[in-house]
Formats: C-alpha cells, structure tokens, sequence
C-alpha cells in the first residue's frame, strides 16, 4: 500500500472512532432523559413516521451549515425545553425584590461614580422567557430602564413581532450600570455584576433565556466563540435553554441580519410551544 493511501486508510479509521465515541456520548446523554439530544436517525432522516417520538423525546440537536467563511457544524448543547420548572412555587417578584434591595445604591465596582440610575431589570417577575443584554447605554441610564433608546425599540419590535409585550417578558443587562462612553464591560466590573444576574435568573425561573448579542451569550455560556457562530442554536444555561442571537444595536448597523435574528426568535417560539408555553397574541409569520 502507498503510504499515502496509508494515510488515508488511517485519517478513516480515526474518523470512524470519533464518530463512533460521540454516538457514544450522545446515546447515554439522551438516555439520561435529562435533555433533548437531538441526533437524526436513520429512520428520522429517511421520514420514516419517528418524527413524533423525535418531538418528544429528543429534539435534533445537530446541524450543519455552510457559509461563505466557514463550514458550521453546530453540536447543539442538549437542552431541557421538556423539563418542568420544579420545585417550590415560582416567587419572581419577592426573589427580585430582595435582590434589588440587596443591590442597594450599589458601590461594588468603578461604574458606580458616573452612573446616574442603575438598571435592574423590567418585566414579569415570573416570565417564561428572559432577554439578556449588555449593558445600560445613555438612555436606559437616564431612564433606569434596559433597552429604552433606539436598540431597544427595535427589541420591543422583535418582541411584539413574537406575540408579547415587553410586560410579558422579562429585560435585564449582564452589567447594570453604564460603561462610560458604552465601552466594552470590564472583567472586574462582570464579576462583580454577573452574581445579580445570576440570582435574578434563579428568582424568575425562566423556561427560556435569549442572550442579545456577543457579550451576553459569551458570558453566560462562558464561551467565547463569535456570535455569528453561536446564534441559531439552543444551548443550556443551568439547565436552562438559551438562545443566543444578534444584539438589536448591530442589527441596526446591518439590517440585512434582521431576518437572521427572526429565525432565531421563532425558533425560540416553536421550543417553547413544545412545551406548552405559548405568546398572547399570534406571532408574526
Ligand atoms: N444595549 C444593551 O445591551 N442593553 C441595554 O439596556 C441597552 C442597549
């Protein structure tokens, strides 16, 4: 045999043992009926009628693309749309309240001299889905309310184009107060911010979480892959699914991503209709 052919022969074996490992670790994820791991069978794939059982049991959570940079091969993160919130009752607003006051006139970190408000979080204390932004710009820290100036009204857009209102979900920042200048969030200053988020996720409960944009997702899935990557597919926050997508401040740059961050959304819609979880009013097509 040549020795390239041998090179070949060896780069397939090395490939068939790969495959043959993740097929491993998927089977035992979606065995522990923990999350959906989503991994299209044979018979799936053919149309052969097991697309109920994939519904319910196992949503896909691999997909590929191609784009003109990259080749995409998404391994969704399992995520748990199927689990039920459990435990003692949801009390959003007492768990938020406490927080609030806990935060204070908050002096944890050097954003705290140039704020003018600091922004907590807006919204239905016991939401089914939270949106996670950045961080307050000017006019939230002159209102004291996230996503108020103009990336904001376009997020009230996206959310009413889902079917709710901003009063049905909930809207909060990874930092609360405003980086001078809008600056990029310093890592002393998300150390000190990010447990707030965190406590206020764990008082909301939420059954779904969207992060806008880079900094968020990065931040709570503690990956820094690029966000024209992350966005698309679910992943799971602390057991809870989150999707990452576009910040409505760079669709506003380039509003030929706004389809982009559409799909996004309405995929966010659909898991949470297989969950019983459904807007007030109909979404936009
Ligand atoms: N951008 C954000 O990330 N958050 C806001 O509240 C406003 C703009």
């Amino acid at each position: 045999m040549a020795a390239d052919e041998a090179g070949a022969g060896g780069d397939v074996e090395e490939l068939r043992a790969l495959v043959g490992q993740l097929r491993t670790h998927l089977d035992a994820r979606g065995r522990s009926g923990l999350m959906g791991v989503v991994v299209a069978r044979k018979t799936e794939r053919a149309g052969a009628g097991a697309t109920a059982k994939a519904a319910v049991v196992a949503p896909v959570a691999v997909a590929a693309s191609l784009d003109d940079e990259h080749v995409n091969v998404h391994v969704h993160e399992p995520v748990n749309v199927h689990a039920p919130a459990v435990g003692k009752p949801r009390d959003g607003k007492g768990g938020l309240q406490v927080l609030r006051d806990e935060l204070g006139d908050c002096q944890r970190c050097k954003l705290a001299p140039s704020r003018k408000n600091l922004v907590y979080g807006v919204g239905n204390p016991d939401a089914d889905l939270v949106f996670v932004g950045e961080a307050p710009g000017a006019d939230e820290d002159a209102q004291g309310e996230p996503f108020v100036g103009k990336a904001g009204q376009l997020l009230t857009k996206m959310i009413e184009a889902m079917g709710y209102t901003r009063g049905d979900v909930y809207i909060c920042n990874v930092l609360k107060c405003r980086p001078p200048g809008n600056r990029n969030p310093e890592p002393d200053e998300v150390a000190s911010c990010e447990p707030f988020l965190k406590r206020q996720l764990a008082a909301i409960r939420p059954r779904m979480i969207v992060a806008l944009g880079k900094f968020a997702a990065q931040c709570l899935l503690r990956d820094d892959t690029p966000i024209t990557r992350l966005r698309g597919g679910f992943r799971s926050y602390e057991g809870i699914p989150l999707m990452p997508t576009l910040h409505p401040a760079y669709l506003l740059r380039d509003p030929t991503k706004k389809k982009l961050a559409w799909e996004d959304l309405k995929a966010v819609n659909a898991a949470l209709a297989r969950v019983g979880v459904h807007p007030p009013k109909t979404p936009a097509a």
